[in-house]
């Protein structure tokens, strides 16, 4: 139980706390308020009054609103990379990158939020011809954000950036292992929007994400694992609240026979140990040619070899950020070993206390759960493929679908295999580029979830469309109408056969 102040604060003393600890050394950060459905509920409240004021406020004054938070987002990027750094455990440049990318869309969302929500006309069809029509884009009002500990800034922007700039209040719970990077971004936000409470946080663990699902809130973001997505799902189905869920993958990199080798090394190496693996669209698995599969396991476990995992500031990869997800990494290994695969680099004894080292197998059976589960540890499977069909075939046999990459030389059977892909994003000779384009969207499919953040469809997941009309002189056929025409009927089936009894289209 403890005592502490609160933005805004209705808490209760008795509210417990929990801590925020470094994963590298155990030490505390800070100390927050394991939040009750009481505290969740005022938040919201809080935040519902907050929603009409900026609705009200319009897209120029929202617009610079959130240019003048990315700004000082940007002014104080080492800070926050810092405490990134120390709260989750990746290198410091790892998480200036992800603060880089996520300066990127917070810009994008607020500078095209207008552009691809304001308010037009659309044209009528020609039984309408009277009517003038509008299309408007509302704003939800209050979205409640739930995010994961893996990119505690990106991940939660991807929201909080577009659900802002289309016009909403939000509440955020961060992960319970990053609140403290979670409560520096509601905060340094309040300095650039301090008149009204727009985006609060509450803080505690999966309760407090529980009790913000039934808090009444008009949406739902959810990002975590697909378990989790089930139960926030599960949840928004008693208030027919709408959601978004971002959820694992197992992602797969297609390497082709004419791909150059060395760039498809690198980028699957840093796509499958970065960030220790602690990435949703992290290479879990390889797909290599038949003809130059030696050459490429070769290159990969010698550049593997040479990764320095630890919790220095510039360590290739941090230690664990959750200690519990190394017991599935060494299950996931221990199994794959005894169903036959191959250890490559690591294997058992790389599976540290804290820290887990890189591990390479191969020829691990397709059924295991090392190729079928989320591992979400600096590992990865590579298995051959006799052709890129054959690799698409194997990647596709997946529950999750969020995104893959593909190397290879040949754009068409590239381009050919990116449209066969069966997941929400496709990096061809790159790995996870589609983030670094603001205008693209970010979502997956089957158990990576659905609906999308970023791009044009980020900003339309967080507003309700609504259609109106306005007569604006009477038709000379009156349709809806008890006292319409006697011959309306026979004029209706005249005019069908002339505007659509043709077989031929004409724009
Ligand atoms: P998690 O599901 O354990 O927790 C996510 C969030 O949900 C946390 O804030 C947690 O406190 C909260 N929560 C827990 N129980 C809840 C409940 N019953 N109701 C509401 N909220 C609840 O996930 P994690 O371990 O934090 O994150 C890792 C997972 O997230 C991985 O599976 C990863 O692939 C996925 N992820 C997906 C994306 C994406 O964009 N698709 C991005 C990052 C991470």
């Amino acid at each position: 139980m403890g005592v502490i102040p609160s933005r805004g604060g209705t808490v209760s003393i008795d509210t417990p706390t929990f801590q925020s600890t470094e994963p590298a050394t155990g030490e505390v950060i800070d100390s927050f308020l394991d939040m009750t459905s009481d505290e969740v509920n005022a938040t919201v409240d809080r935040a519902r009054i907050a929603a009409t004021w900026w609705a009200d406020l319009g897209w120029d004054a929202r617009r610079e609103r959130l240019l003048g938070w990315k700004a000082l987002l940007a002014r104080r990027a080492d800070q926050l990379a810092w405490l990134v750094h120390r709260e989750g455990g990746k290198p410091v440049e790892d998480a200036l990158l992800e603060i880089a990318l996520s300066i990127e869309h917070l810009t994008w969302a607020a500078k095209n939020a207008e552009k691809v929500l304001g308010e037009r006309r659309v044209k009528p069809s020609l039984l309408t011809m009277n009517q003038s029509a509008r299309l408007s884009y509302e704003p939800f009002g209050v979205v409640g954000v739930i995010g994961p500990w893996n990119y505690p800034v990106f991940t939660p922007v991807g929201s909080v950036g577009y659900a802002l700039a289309a016009g909403n209040a939000v509440v955020f719970k961060p992960s319970e292992y990053t609140t403290a990077v979670g409560q520096w971004m509601v905060e340094s936000f309040a300095q650039v929007v301090p008149e009204q409470p727009v985006l609060q946080i509450v803080t505690g663990r999966g309760g407090t994400g529980a009790a913000l699902c039934a808090a009444g809130v008009d949406k739902i973001s959810f990002t975590g694992s697909t378990a989790t997505g089930r139960k926030v799902m599960a949840a928004a189905a008693q208030t027919l609240t709408p959601v978004l869920l971002e959820l694992g993958g197992k992602d797969a990199c297609l390497v082709d026979a004419d791909a150059d080798l060395d760039k498809a090394v690198d980028a699957a190496l840093f796509g499958a140990m970065g960030n220790a693996g602690q990435t949703c669209v992290a290479v879990e698995r390889v797909y290599a040619h038949e003809a130059i599969f030696d050459e490429f396991l070769d290159k990969l476990a010698a550049r593997a070899r040479m990764l320095e995992p630890g919790s220095h500031p510039t360590s290739s990869y941090g230690p664990m950020t959750v200690a519990a997800q190394i017991h599935i990494i060494r299950e996931h290994v221990q199994h794959a070993i005894e169903c036959g695969g191959r250890v490559i680099v690591g294997g058992d004894e790389a599976v540290g206390e804290r820290v887990v080292h890189p591990i390479v197998l191969a020829d691990v059976p397709e059924n295991c759960p090392a190729v079928t589960d989320e591992s979400f540890g600096p590992v990865v499977i590579v298995n051959r493929m006799r052709d890129l069909n054959d690799g698409v075939d194997k990647a596709n046999a997946s529950q999750y679908g969020l995104g893959a990459s593909l190397f290879g030389s040949d754009r068409t059977a590239l381009a050919a295999a990116a449209r066969r892909l069966r997941t929400g994003m496709v990096s061809i000779n790159s790995w996870v580029m589609y983030a670094g384009v603001p205008a693209l969207p970010w979502g997956g499919v089957g158990n990576s979830g659905f609906g999308r953040i970023h791009g044009p469809d980020g900003l339309h997941e967080f507003a309700r469309s609504k259609g109106v009309v306005r007569e604006r002189f009477t038709s000379p056929l009156v349709l809806t109408s008890f006292s319409r025409r006697p011959d309306t009927g026979a004029l209706v089936s005249k005019a069908l056969v002339a505007l659509h009894g043709r077989r031929t289209w004409r724009s």
